[in-house]
């Protein structure tokens, strides 16, 4: 045990025929406490109960979330993570209209976002994250 049950990247317990997965699985030192992180560990784990080889290397951490009525958007580094000397953090708000996003860069590369209001891009957001693909200045113009 860690700060839940420690497994390696096929989803073993420190007992090989005990698997475990979702929220109370410990990977690389990481707990997610989302659904996607658990269904990605849950295809690992029964390919390798089934003689397969699959290997997990963790999850991005994205949640899409309805907060009293209002949808919000986080992706990627936030938070406490957010290196002050490293990271650019980029804020567009309109408190009238419910809208807030958060972007932060590191290097140029999308690392991380934080959206309040229905937002059409979250997906090509999070695709960028987790591949960490640069925004060009341009892009950042709202
Ligand atoms: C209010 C709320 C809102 C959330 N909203 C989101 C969201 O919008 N998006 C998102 O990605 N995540 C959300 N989450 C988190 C998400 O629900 C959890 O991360 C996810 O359910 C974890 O799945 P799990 O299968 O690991 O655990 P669980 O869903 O907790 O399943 C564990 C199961 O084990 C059973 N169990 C417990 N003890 C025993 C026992 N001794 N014997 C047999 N069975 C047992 C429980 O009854 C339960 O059915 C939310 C969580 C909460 C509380």
């Amino acid at each position: 045990m860690g700060n839940g049950i420690k497994v390696n990247d096929a989803m073993q317990t420190n007992d090989p025929d005990i698997f475990a997965v979702g929220e109370c699985a410990e990977h690389r030192g990481q707990v997610y406490g989302l659904i996607a992180p658990g269904l990605e560990q849950a295809s690992v784990a029964i390919d390798n109960i089934l003689d397969g080889r699959a290997t997990y290397l963790g999850s991005s951490k994205a949640v899409n979330l309805k907060v009293i009525n209002k949808n919000v958007f986080s992706a990627g580094v936030n938070g406490n993570d957010v290196e002050p000397y490293m990271d650019k953090v980029f804020t567009y708000e309109e408190s009238s209209k419910n809208f807030y996003r958060k972007l932060i860069l590191r290097n140029g590369k999308l690392t991380g976002c934080v959206a309040l209001g229905s937002w059409s891009e979250t997906n090509r957001i999070h695709e960028t994250i987790i591949h960490k693909r640069k925004i060009w200045p341009l892009l950042l113009v709202y």
